[in-house]
């Protein structure tokens, strides 16, 4: 199984985030190095949902923003790792629009369970594959460091 290396700034940012968005899905994106043929996390960016007809159960980072973000990562000498986002009361794990709207391969997606407004279980899914057509998502472990 592959890991996710972040920092425990980074974890703690992300799964606050899911609280404070509560009973919204929170959404932002992951700012790294790859190292070793693993991502380590150094920065999570935070993202408004624009999904604002059904933000409980979607989420989306306008493109707009997602240069922005893309640019700003460059400019501090780091890529984008991965996204995250959480799940009000339902488990921390991909869902089928999670899958569908996935196409960053070779990159993390991090989805945070918020359980009655307090982050509980948080798990990372390594978009695995080569294209669109044999994408899939493999689960990894989340190693704090840092
Ligand atoms: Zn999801």
């Amino acid at each position: 199984m592959s890991a996710l290396r972040m920092t425990g700034a980074v974890y703690k940012s992300i799964r606050a985030h899911g609280e404070e968005t509560y009973p919204h899905e929170c959404c932002g994106a992951l700012l790294g190095c790859y190292e070793a043929g693993e991502w380590a996390v150094k920065d999570a960016v935070r993202a408004g949902n624009t999904r604002t007809d059904s933000a409980h159960n979607r989420y989306h980072i306008a493109p707009v923003e997602l240069v922005k973000i893309e640019r700003e990562a460059r400019s501090r000498g780091l890529d984008i790792a991965g996204f995250y986002h959480s799940h009000p009361d339902h488990p921390a794990q991909w869902s089928e629009t999670d899958f569908a709207e996935a196409h960053w391969i070779g990159c993390a997606y991090v989805i945070t369970e918020v359980a009655q407004g307090r982050a509980a279980v948080t798990n990372s899914f390594l978009l695995a594959g080569t294209t669109e057509e044999d994408k899939r998502f493999e689960k990894q472990t989340i190693e704090i460091n840092g």
